[in-house]
């Protein structure tokens, strides 16, 4: 009897000492995961899991999360900007998912390492994101050189823009030195792209001879290459069309400031046709511009942008936040529409808004 209860107690101290055990594993862990070092050295290794869990920290409206995403971002630094980005854009349909799955496995196959990213406002309206379908890049997500991340969600596209430039540079400190930004072009999201990539792609499908119809302005001048997909069977002929009709149309804006000439190339992402030849375009840029060091002044011109857009953004959020402001607003506008006061003096009222 003596003997059972012994044992009894034997097998209760085990029993919890194993569960102290656990428990300090546990806290071991989430200790861990507290700390910065041990995120950057997870991806300075490539280890996608943590660089995952870095990302959401910089998503994470917690201020503790973004704290700690700032720490690791800031220690990643000094290994990022190593990479092309290039950016992607065109309308639902237009095969994006399809050709960018094609390009990222010619470049994987080529050695490189391939991060897809995106910059998608309607997902920030919608909670959901044109990325976060798993069936889109089957392929590429299951290799091991490449990485997905769906949009980052958020009230503004300054606000998603820089969760977005932030991933960048961690993906870019975790070895990933080609990195793919989608867009679907809604609102401004491909100026937004547009502003963190050293290359800008536009993908367009062949129309009836009314190419350049319903172009979103200022979309062209953006472009330092237009590929024409889906340019395959019956479709070629009226693929080649298009060709010519935006060869043309590229005449009549000035040339780029490093003299890069943008050709309108054909490709069939589907059958992988055009790819290679794409990436090597897409490389011939990237030469040009090193050569005159373009690409790091347009880099710099970058953070440049991003400093005074995220200080806009700043000032005007608060501007808009003051309770004084939030009060005032309506009736100003309301004094506005019954013609009572001009635009000019409204605005002088509200920005002699008091502080509190
Ligand atoms: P996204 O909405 O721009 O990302 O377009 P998707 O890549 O999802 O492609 C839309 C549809 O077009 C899908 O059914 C694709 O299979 C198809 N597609 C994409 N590229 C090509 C192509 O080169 N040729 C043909 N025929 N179909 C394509």
């Amino acid at each position: 009897m003596r003997k059972k209860v012994a044992r009894k107690e034997i097998k209760g101290i085990s029993q919890q000492e194993r569960l102290n055990k656990k428990l300090i594993q546990s806290i071991r862990k989430t200790s861990k995961e507290k700390d910065a070092d041990f995120f950057i050295k997870k991806i300075l290794a490539g280890d996608k899991i943590y660089l995952s869990r870095a990302i959401t920290l910089i998503e994470s409206s917690s201020q503790k999360h973004f704290e700690l995403g700032q720490k690791i971002i800031k220690a990643c630094l000094p290994y990022a900007e190593k990479s092309i980005r290039i950016g992607i854009t065109g309308v639902p349909g237009v095969g994006k998912s399809t050709f960018i799955e094609s390009l990222g496995k010619y470049y994987t196959r080529q050695g490189h390492k391939v991060a897809v990213l995106a910059v998608d406002p309607s997902s920030s309206l919608s909670k959901g994101s044109i990325l976060g379908d798993k069936t889109r890049m089957e392929a590429l997500s299951r290799d091991e050189n490449a990485y997905i991340r769906p949009s980052p969600t958020g009230n503004t596209l300054g606000g998603v823009g820089r969760k977005t430039r932030e991933t960048i540079l961690l993906c870019e400190a975790a070895g990933f030195d080609r990195i793919i930004i989608e867009t679907v072009g809604v609102g401004q999201s491909e100026t937004i792209a547009h502003s963190m990539v050293d290359f800008f792609l536009l993908l367009k499908l062949a129309g009836a001879g009314d190419e350049l119809q319903g172009i979103k302005k200022g979309i062209i001048e953006m472009a330092d290459l237009i590929v024409i997909n889906k340019a395959e069977g019956d479709n070629l002929h009226q693929a080649e069309l298009a060709q010519k009709a935006f060869e043309s149309a590229l005449h009549f804006y000035p040339s780029k400031r490093n003299r890069w000439q943008p050709k309108v190339m054909l490709a069939s992402a589907i059958n992988h046709d055009g790819t290679d030849r794409i990436a090597k375009e897409i490389d011939n840029y990237i030469q040009l511009s090193k050569q005159q060091d373009f690409f790091e002044q347009k880099r710099k011109n970058q953070n440049q942008f991003w400093l005074f857009e995220t200080i806009n953004q700043r000032l005007k959020d608060n501007f808009y936040n003051k309770p004084d402001i939030k009060e005032k607003l309506p009736k100003l506008l309301a004094a506005l529409s019954n013609k009572e006061i001009t635009a000019f003096d409204a605005a002088e009222i509200l920005l002699k808004a008091k502080d509190k």
